[in-house]
């Protein structure tokens, strides 16, 4: 039998922004020794998970992130005051505003590049993480009350009492760990860059529905080199994705303009884009054994409603709130303790897996009913500032609120 080589009250697999922001907030609880598993080898920012994709937060998830890495340098971020939500070629169409709801700003563009950065500056040295880099777990044995991590395959083991998996949609801990893997593919990739526009954002953020699927205009204009732009979530066909990517930038800045129309000003300058497949997985259930799944690893959505950072932080809020019970601080890892984590997610992972999922089809589709019912839909929205509350709250990550309060 191996011989253990350190002891852990729990292990991250996986420092991408959920393993790390959880790691953090877990440390700052000083009840913990945390070890981190990361298969990058880059130093900074924390792995290569952390790229030139900017996220809009909800602006429940920036007070939260706001908070736990509060020092003297704010994370910089840009902020959504208007969402413009229209449908190409209908006459569907809504405005939602931060004054409405009385909130400085309706949510948050953040450059995720940015947040592992400001995430690595205090997670690197913290007394009570320690980072196993480049590694990752090539064999899982349960105990009642301990799981021994065997890393990359050699003979070193470390044991924990809970096991965290956070290693995103592709993990193979996961599949290790026993969970099931559901996969939904729409058939779809999203194309992402920085646009230019020859008028300034003003806090305008745009999302258009069209027969390929929507494209979103997220403002950012906090981290130097893009001020004034956009950022670009442009839904394409698979097979348009070679061509788009080949396409001699002034051709992919009119084929753009053409798909979004005029409304946020005339397009000047695209940057280098890259493309991801979308899908809609999910694990059948949260928690097995002594270990639990976060974040990316638990569920990978379309970024149509941007809600898949947004969620892997309520999961990492939830936890953090189990785990700072003073009831669970001798064993983390305990079934209680875990039952009550996957119990509290259920609701809001269904939700927002299902909201998700249901705009993907809606807003995809060309055929006549539902292309009447979307604008009807949208028409009514303008119209109604009740159901368009509802729209701001989800935007805003509002509902979720009173579950996550207090925490830190
Ligand atoms: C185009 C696009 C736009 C998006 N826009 C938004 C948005 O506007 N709002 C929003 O809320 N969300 C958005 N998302 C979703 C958001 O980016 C993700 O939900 C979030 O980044 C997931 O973080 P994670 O830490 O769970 O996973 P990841 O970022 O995938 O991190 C996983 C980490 O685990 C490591 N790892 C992997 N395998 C192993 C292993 N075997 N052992 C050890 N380590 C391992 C990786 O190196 C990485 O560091 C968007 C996603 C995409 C693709």
């Amino acid at each position: 039998m191996a011989q253990i080589e350190a002891e852990f009250d729990l292990v991250i697999a996986g420092g991408g922004a959920i393993g790390s922001t959880l790691a953090l907030a877990l440390a700052k609880l000083g009840q913990y020794r945390i070890g981190v598993i990361e298969s990058s080898e880059s130093q900074l920012p924390p792995s290569n998970a952390f790229d030139t994709r900017v996220i809009a937060l909800a602006h429940q998830s920036y007070q939260f992130l706001t908070t736990l890495l509060a020092d003297e340098y704010p994370l910089l971020g840009t902020d959504i005051k208007h969402i413009h939500v229209s449908d190409r070629g209908h006459l569907g169409q809504c405005q939602l505003h931060h004054d409405e709801y009385r909130v400085p700003a309706l949510g948050k563009v953040v450059e995720i590049n940015h947040l592992g950065e400001r995430l690595y500056q205090q997670v690197a040295n913290h007394s009570a993480i320690q980072w196993f880099r480049p590694a990752h777990i090539s064999k899982l044995d349960y105990h009642s009350d301990t799981v021994d991590i065997t890393l990359d395959g050699q003979s070193q083991v470390i044991s924990t009492r809970l096991l965290v998996i956070t290693e995103g949609g592709n993990s193979s801990t996961r599949q290790l760990a026993g969970f099931e893997w559901q996969t939904k593919a729409y058939g779809q990739s999203a194309l992402i860059a920085n646009v230019a526009l020859d008028s300034p954002h003003q806090h305008w953020a745009y999302e258009r529905f069209t027969e390929n699927g929507p494209l979103a205009l997220l403002p950012m204009d906090a981290c130097g080199p893009h001020a004034g732009y956009y950022s670009l979530v442009w839904t394409i066909h698979p097979e348009q994705q070679e061509d788009y990517l080949a396409m001699p930038r002034p051709a992919l800045l009119r084929r753009l303009q053409q798909e979004f129309g005029y409304r946020a000003g005339l397009f000047k300058d695209i940057s280098q884009p890259v493309c991801y497949p979308l899908t809609l997985s999910s694990s059948d259930t949260l928690t097995r054994h002594r270990t639990v799944i976060l974040g990316n690893a638990a569920q990978t959505l379309h970024p149509i409603a941007g809600q898949g950072m947004n969620l892997g932080l309520r999961d990492v809020q939830t936890l953090v709130a189990q785990l700072s019970a003073p009831l669970n601080h001798h064993d983390p890892g305990s079934y209680r303790c875990l039952d009550t984590y996957a119990r509290q997610r259920c609701d809001d992972r269904r939700k927002t897996m299902n909201l998700t999922d249901g705009l993907v089809g809606v807003f995809s589709n060309s055929q006549q009913p539902l292309v009447f019912g979307r604008n009807a839909g949208l028409m009514s929205m303008a119209l109604m500032p009740e159901l368009r509350a509802k729209l701001a709250m989800q935007a805003m990550g509002a509902q979720q609120q009173e579950n996550i309060d207090g925490i830190l």
